[in-house]
């Protein structure tokens, strides 16, 4: 058997099930133009990528193996590998509609074999007793507690793999038919390196070791790195998701309560399971036809964290410096986005999506859809989030705040939690808030109600 081991949200050779079928292997990565030509020169995720992508393949060269790294379009490459006589394309399963489409023209000119890797259960594993998807979590959720076994435990081991002749000291460009070879530098692919020092680049699962014990309790502190920070490593496959299952099942025997992050990880377990069977979700409103209402000026100052309103300006300045921004803080930012400010969550799921390096089509849509109420299973209209209640109760000390908006570290943490105090200080540097929150609710519940009634698109 001569098979292509195609690496996508699998970078790592440990427990990858790619590595486990035997026969000649030409493994490969590809450097997506449909993807790359729309970000700006200097992105972090793709340093990321690139360093990634350079120790996997010094990892498959320990391994006796090596990785061919191609640039283009995935369509024109399959097209242009599949005259040299493969059997197939292995890869683990990628769910997103662009990747489905991708996978499916691929899929036309070899056969695929899908392998299930990057989630505890494949996105149709989990479904209900009339094999329709689950559309609320907690029922989701005993479904999946009471499915999961050992085989979902399982550790893959390398066998022998006879690499196949390729060029493997360049980068293979192909385009328009035509293939040329770029030297092996994130720089060939037409990007800078971006060099920001970024913590949860360093998480691992010795840290995960002593968060545990915490983590229920304290993962809605922003100030506290209770937190795992696994999601990049998860969205990449850096971490095998089966990896940290195993972790999570041996600190289990030790007496420790694994189940609020294990409950997490099924969290994201439903949310690609939903994108997977309701793809449209990634434009559309499962229910309500709330649009929002477009407003450039709104949307320009919370890109920049200047809102006047210390949490969300903290969370969106955390956002532009490290590309990651603590869960509760990603909840009331978008219900600010959405609910105070009535901006389209389209546009929010958008400028996360540029700005996060864990981002995962899947959590970030349906997260936004659930904050904007229009999701499956979302957070109900009428609840709005009082982002100076959030602040007060998850922030106490402000302590978060004063560390990502610096205009704000001689004030206490009573009047930085305190609007009034807000709207009536001058503070050098520093706006006023923009919206008045209880006026806003009230205004978005009109909004939403007449949204329902009418069905109109503006307010
Ligand atoms: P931990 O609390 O340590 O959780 C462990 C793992 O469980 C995470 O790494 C993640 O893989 C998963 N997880 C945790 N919470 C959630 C959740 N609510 N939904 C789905 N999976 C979860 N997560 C992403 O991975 N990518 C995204 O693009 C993304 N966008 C989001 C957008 C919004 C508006 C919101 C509210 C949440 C979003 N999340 C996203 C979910 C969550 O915020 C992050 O997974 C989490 O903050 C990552 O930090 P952590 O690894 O320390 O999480």
């Amino acid at each position: 058997m001569k098979r292509i081991l195609w690496f996508r949200r699998d970078l790592r050779v440990t427990d990858n099930p790619l590595l486990s079928l035997e026969g000649e292997v030409l493994p490969l990565f590809i450097f997506d133009t449909n993807i790359l030509t729309k970000l700006p020169k200097e992105d972090r995720r793709v340093t990321y990528i690139f360093d990634q992508v350079m120790r996997l393949k010094s990892s498959l060269q320990s391994l006796g193996l090596d990785l061919m790294i191609c640039y283009g379009d995935p369509v024109e490459i399959f097209r242009h590998l599949e005259k040299e006589g493969f059997d197939e394309v292995a890869a683990s399963g990628d769910y997103d509609s662009y990747a489905r489409a991708r996978d499916t023209q691929i899929s036309m000119i070899l056969p695929f074999n899908f392998l299930q890797d990057t989630y505890i259960f494949a996105p149709d594993e989990i479904l209900k007793d009339d094999e329709t998807p689950y559309l609320v979590f907690t029922p989701f959720y005993n479904r999946a507690k009471s499915l999961f076994s050992k085989a979902h435990l399982r550790h893959y081991t390398p066998v022998k793999q006879t690499l196949l002749a390729a060029h493997y000291k360049k980068i293979t460009k192909i385009k328009d038919n035509v293939v040329s070879t770029l030297p092996l530098a994130l720089q060939s692919l037409g990007f800078d390196e971006s060099r920001s020092e970024i913590k949860i680049l360093d998480a691992n699962l010795s840290a995960l070791e002593k968060k545990l014990p915490i983590y229920a309790k304290e993962r809605d502190y922003p100030a506290w790195d209770a937190t795992s920070n696994l999601s990049l490593k998860l969205r990449f496959g850096v971490l095998g998701i089966r990896e940290l299952l195993r972790f999570l099942v041996e600190q289990k025997k030790r007496g420790i309560d694994t189940e609020p992050f294990f409950r997490q990880l099924v969290f994201r377990n439903f949310y690609a399971s939903l994108l997977y069977y309701f793809p449209e979700l990634a434009w559309k409103n499962y229910r309500y036809p709330f649009n929002g209402i477009e407003d450039q000026g709104r949307f320009e100052a919370f890109c920049e964290g200047r809102t006047g309103v210390p949490i969300v300006d903290a969370g969106i300045r955390q956002l532009l410096a490290t590309g990651w921004m603590h869960n509760r803080v990603r909840m009331i930012c978008a219900s600010f986005f959405t609910k105070d400010l009535l901006l389209p969550w389209q546009w929010g799921e958008q400028f996360f999506g540029e700005h996060l390096l864990d981002y995962d089509a899947a959590s970030n849509i349906l997260s936004w859809q659930w904050s904007a109420g229009t999701g499956i299973d979302p957070q109900p209209y009428f609840r709005i989030f009082n982002p100076w209640l959030q602040a007060k109760k998850f922030d106490k000390e402000a302590a978060y705040i004063k560390q990502w908006v610096p205009e704000l570290r001689t004030l206490s943490a009573k009047q930085i939690h305190d609007e009034r105090c807000m709207l009536s200080y001058h503070i050098e540097h520093y706006p006023k808030p923009m919206v008045h929150h209880k006026e806003a609710a009230q205004k978005a519940l009109e909004y939403f109600k007449k949204s329902i009634t009418k069905g109109v698109e503006h307010a």
